[in-house]
């Protein structure tokens, strides 16, 4: 019966894509499928590229519903799978009064001046699992009002959306902030007619006098309608740059004289600092705490997790929420994340790209997810990472060892295994009896992935085969030593002459030498090389020959090196680019 035809396994695919789908947010995999099914099926191994075919056609079904149609299929299906994924989501703790609200709805707010890496891993996952897990709303907001210090670039919020993609994070909904400024506009004005802000044109140096003695400047005290008719000069231009600012009223008492009268709206010479969305369309500009603070509120936000750091800012933005008449978003603020070893701020990768420092923002020197992505890191294991450290408000420090072991956990298990001899040497081994077919898995537990076959032929009266081995392994092979070729045979050293080794064929079996404890060693045939450059963490490069089976392998494929390391396919042209992951 032709596959196609099968209904029963057809039913088995679709349930797997459908479960597939719901744990990868709506989007199935029909890569991690074949396994799977095969597994349930090993009647199937011999048919493997027909069951692909039906398994993509059955995948992009699955994919064109929507999240909420697939979870409630599997729902009503399959419900007791259900409750196993739940109760693995719930591994962060419940966000503090989630039922008092209809729906939950949290977002991660980035501004778009610099690509996002791991110091804002936390904040994006813990938002985005927060929403899942509770069936609520993620909204990603560039907070872009600032054309002059901190300024936005465009090719930022392409870079931010497709990391946020990368990392499974699903935005229900996209705002950003510099079209938004006549909303700003609007609830200014309310707090000045109200007497709840004013246009203060204090200098900063005396404003600040007056303000850490907890009095009010000249402005504070202006009537509402003078305030408003600074305000509409400040519109518009009759003020320059530092000239006038609008503040919130706070309590001058507060401890804090950083929140007293929290500066709220600036002038920009967009003149001279155009905007790279809205150029000089406004020269008044609002600063963190109006636009952040009154977008939570319009954006229906109910819970704000965020970094510690923000603490005073919810302090001052609280003083502008009493004047509306709103209630503050549940907040929740976490300790600082830190990576060991070489974690850099934005300002330093924008100008060490700049400088051509760096390759670009991809680098593998660098913490940024481009970098991560493109040496092999998962999304998966910066998932698991962050959510094992959760919202604890103490500081916590990781180190990039860390991460990898989340990393090993995955790719041991779905990473194919190739030969990788780095700095080849070439390794001649004599008296070889016959031809030998080795039958490589490529993956040593997972024997329905199939194998890499290579036919080995002794030639001449010598029966000689030519190998390459690695440079290290070329130096440890002292005369009379004997090693094993993996999954080839055992040998026996005889001599070395310059850059040449000699070798003499033992035995087949493995048997023969697990006992001696001999070293097991990977191997290339002369023929079967493959030139090969794997670009190293710190951006050096290991040039070497990896195995001729490497030249099927597509680009963004994660295999495992034997002997050498994990690492990501990069480029497979006249020669294979991969980046090295970790041991
Ligand atoms: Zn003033």
């Amino acid at each position: 019966m032709a596959l196609e035809n099968d209904i029963e396994l057809k039913e088995l695919i679709r349930k797997a894509a459908l479960l597939n789908a719901v744990s990868h947010d709506g989007n199935a995999q029909a890569g991690a499928m074949v396994g799977k099914i095969l597994g349930d099926r090993a009647d199937l191994r011999t048919k493997v590229k027909e069951l692909s075919g039906i398994i993509n056609a059955v995948v992009n079904e699955v994919n064109s519903l929507s999240a909420a149609e697939q979870k409630t299929i599997v729902e009503e299906n399959w419900p007791e799978t259900q409750k196993k994924e739940k109760a693995e989501e719930k591994r962060l703790s419940p966000l503090p009064n989630a039922d008092k609200y209809a729906q939950i709805v949290t977002r991660f707010s980035p501004n778009p001046d610099c690509v996002l890496h791991l110091g804002s891993a936390r904040a994006i996952i813990l938002s985005h699992e927060y929403a899942r897990m509770y069936n609520g709303k993620f909204i990603l907001r560039f907070e872009d009002t600032d054309p002059k210090i901190k300024r936005p670039s465009l090719v930022f919020y392409d870079s931010i959306r497709q990391d946020l993609k990368w990392l499974g994070c699903k935005v229900d909904e996209e705002y950003i902030q510099s079209d938004r400024l006549p909303i700003y506009y609007e609830y200014t004005e309310r707090l000045m007619r109200e007497g709840n802000a004013y246009v203060c044109e204090c200098p900063t140096e005396e404003f600040r006098k007056k303000i850490i003695a907890k009095g009010p400047c000249p402005c504070r005290i202006l009537s509402a309608t003078e305030n408003l008719v600074r305000w509409n000069r400040m519109l518009g231009g009759g003020y320059s740059e530092g000239q006038a600012v609008v503040r919130v009223k706070t309590d001058l008492e507060n401890p804090n004289p950083a929140v007293r009268d929290w500066p709220a709206l600036r002038v920009i010479d967009t003149k001279k600092y155009p905007h790279p969305r809205v150029g000089s369309k406004y020269i008044v500009w609002p600063l963190y705490n109006l636009a952040a603070g009154l977008d939570d509120h319009l954006m229906g936000m109910t819970h704000i997790i965020r970094g510690k750091e923000h603490f005073t800012n919810m302090v001052r933005q609280k003083y502008m929420y009493e004047h509306l008449g709103w209630k503050y978003p549940e907040a929740i603020h976490y300790g600082r994340l830190k990576i060991t070893g070489t974690f850099l701020s934005k300002s330093k990768i924008i100008q060490g790209v700049k400088e051509g420092i760096y390759t670009g923002f991809d680098d593998p020197r660098l913490g940024t997810f481009a970098a991560l992505r493109k040496r092999g890191i998962t999304p998966e294991a910066i998932k698991k990472m962050i959510i094992d450290v959760g919202t604890k408000s103490n500081d916590v420090t990781l180190s990039w060892e860390n991460l990898y072991s989340y990393n090993r956990k995955i790719l041991d298990a779905t990473s194919n295994r190739y030969f990788f001899v780095p700095e080849p040497v070439e390794l001649t081994v004599l008296q070889v009896p016959q031809t030998f077919l080795a039958k490589l898995p490529l993956h040593p537990e997972k024997p329905e992935r199939g194998f890499r076959e290579y036919t080995v032929t002794p030639e001449s009266a010598e029966k000689a085969v030519r190998f390459w081995i690695s440079r290290k392994d070329a130096e440890a092979l002292e005369p009379e030593k004997v090693i094993r070729l993996m999954e080839l045979f055992n040998v026996e050293a005889l001599g070395k002459k310059g850059n040449q080794i000699t070798a003499a064929f033992t035995s087949e079996s493995y048997e023969d030498v697990r006992k001696l404890k001999v070293q097991l060693i990977q191997w290339i045939q002369k023929g079967e090389e493959f030139p090969c450059q794997v670009v190293m963490p710190d951006a050096s490069i290991t040039e070497g020959f990896a195995e001729s089976a490497c030249k099927k392998l597509k680009p963004d494929a994660i295999i495992q090196f034997e002997r050498f390391g994990f690492a990501r396919i990069n480029e497979v042209n006249q020669k294979l680019i991969a980046y090295y992951t970790h041991k």
